[in-house]
């Protein structure tokens, strides 16, 4: 009987779930509260393509009846500017998650920047605090992208324990923080990165395979181990079409499951903020209330190591 091929790991599905339950909870967050949560997302300069991928978040917002607000900074002093803003925006209660578009512009120094960010509103885990949370293994905010791998993993119902894993890409946004959650998940973890002697043979004990190079075509299938589940955070341009690092054609038909570029990681990362940015809220209105201490999430992730799964008001 000839092989159905493998299973398509989509995060469309998965992103609507979550957003559903973002949605519903913006809501009773509103009746609560008198407001919506607000998205501040901080740009230095004016960049036309990366402004169509905020204009895309901003819409996203609205749609799960939150308030998305573009905060542009532009003057002589454009780190100092980046800075007061990112002060601001702290300060204000009604503002309950910052992201900074990357890169920053050049004499913009980006650990001036996320330092400056406040640690309770970094829902996309670059402050170091956020970093070290999950470095020991309590509960801050995930780097949005990396939580997506991780994510799409655990909701297609995916086994990672005891699992061999690698990871191409070490960055601190993504390689390094799906490494950090896949070690939490307790699978075995490699990291490889531009100077992994021999990454082919690394690769070939995968079970699970996460890339984030950002070089298309880098994974093919003929150095994949048979059954392997992939799970490709790379985004590329080739010919004018958006691919991922792995080469999709050769790999497909020697993996049991992998996220297709576009359509597979993608779509997680933003529900994911989303969902961040709605914890955020909750936790800040607690805060202020007096319900909780005036800081981040600080107990250990109840239960053990592992990363909860994203459930409404779970997050
Ligand atoms: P990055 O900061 O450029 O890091 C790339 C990593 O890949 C580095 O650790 C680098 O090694 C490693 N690498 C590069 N070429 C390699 C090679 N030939 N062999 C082995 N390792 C290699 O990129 P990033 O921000 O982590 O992003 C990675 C990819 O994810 C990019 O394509 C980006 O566009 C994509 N991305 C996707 C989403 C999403 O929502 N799906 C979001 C963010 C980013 P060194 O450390 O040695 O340089």
């Amino acid at each position: 009987m000839a092989r159905s091929g493998p299973r398509l790991l989509l995060g469309g599905p998965i992103a609507e779930q979550i957003e559903a339950g973002v949605a519903s909870d913006a809501e009773a967050y509103r009746l609560g509260y008198g407001h919506a949560p607000v998205l501040a997302i901080v740009v230095c300069g004016h960049d036309a393509p990366s402004m169509v991928y905020l204009r895309q978040i901003l819409r996203r917002c609205e749609r799960v009846g939150l308030v998305g607000r573009l905060v542009e900074v532009e003057g002589e002093d454009m780190e100092a500017d980046v800075v007061a803003a990112l002060h601001r925006l702290a300060a204000d209660p009604e503002v309950a998650g910052v992201i900074v578009q990357m890169p920053l512009p050049e004499g913009v120094r980006m650990r001036t920047v996320v330092d400056a960010i406040d640690p309770a509103k970094d829902i996309d885990g670059i402050h170091p605090l956020n970093a070290g949370l999950l470095r020991l293994g309590y509960d801050g905010f995930l780097p949005a992208t990396a939580h997506a791998a991780i994510e799409i993993l655990k909701r297609s119902g995916i086994e990672i324990a005891g699992r061999e894993a690698v990871i191409i890409g070490r960055s601190t946004v993504v390689g390094m923080p799906a490494a950090f959650m896949l070690v939490r998940e307790n699978a075995t973890v490699t990291v490889c990165h531009s100077r992994t002697r021999d990454l082919r043979r690394h690769v070939r004990r995968a079970e699970i395979l996460v890339v984030a190079a950002g070089r298309a075509g880098l994974v093919t299938g003929d150095m994949l181990r048979r059954g392997a589940v992939v799970v490709d955070v790379g985004i590329n341009i080739v010919d004018g079409h958006l691919v991922g690092d792995v080469d999709f054609a050769s790999a497909a038909p020697i993996a049991s499951a992998i996220t297709p570029v576009p359509g597979g990681v993608g779509p997680l990362t933003n529900a994911l903020l989303l969902a961040h940015l709605m914890r955020a809220a909750r936790r800040q209105a607690e805060a202020r209330a007096g319900a909780v201490p005036p800081a981040l999430v600080l107990p250990a992730a109840p239960g053990g190591p592992t990363i909860p799964t994203l459930t409404r008001g779970g997050t």
